[in-house]
C-alpha cells in the first residue's frame, strides 16, 4: 500500500515541461524511484526505449525494457486536460505508480498518481 509519492522540485519542473514542449503530442517518462515501507521518491526520469513523437497514445514495447527493480512507474501527459487514467492507461500501466500530468501542466493542480486499481496517491514535491 503506497501512502505518498515524493518527488524533486527540479524533476516536477522538467515533467511539466517536456509536456508542454510536446504538446499537442503526448510525452511518456519512466520513473525510477526507491520505495521505504509505504513511502515512494521519485529519483529519476527514463525516456523508455522506441518512444517515438507524435503517437496518439504514447506507449513502449514492455519486453524492451530493462529488468530494473527500481523503475517504479511512468509518468504520461494528457494534451486533454483530463486527470483520470483511461482503462487503458490501468491496463497497460507498468510498475506501481501512474503519474498523470494534464494540459496546461502548468504547477501541481495539473498532476496526479494513481495505483493500478485506480485509486489516488497524494503527491509532494520539495
Ligand atoms: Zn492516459
Amino acid at each position: 500500500m503506497i501512502t505518498v509519492v515524493t518527488i524533486s522540485q527540479r524533476l516536477f519542473k522538467s515533467i511539466l515541461e517536456g509536456a508542454r514542449e510536446a504538446y499537442p503530442n503526448e510525452i511518456i517518462l519512466l520513473l525510477r524511484g526507491k520505495q521505504k515501507k509505504g513511502r515512494i521518491e521519485i529519483t529519476d526520469l527514463i525516456i523508455p526505449p522506441l518512444a517515438t513523437k507524435g503517437m496518439r497514445f504514447a506507449s513502449f514495447p514492455a519486453h524492451m525494457l530493462p529488468m530494473d527493480f527500481s523503475l517504479i512507474g511512468s509518468v504520461h501527459s494528457h494534451p486533454s486536460g483530463a486527470l483520470r487514467p483511461s482503462t487503458q492507461d490501468l491496463n497497460h500501466a507498468f510498475g506501481k505508480v501512474i503519474m498523470i500530468v494534464g494540459y496546461p501542466f502548468l504547477n501541481i493542480e495539473n498532476v496526479v498518481v494513481y495505483n493500478h486499481a485506480g485509486g489516488k496517491i497524494p503527491i509532494l514535491v520539495k
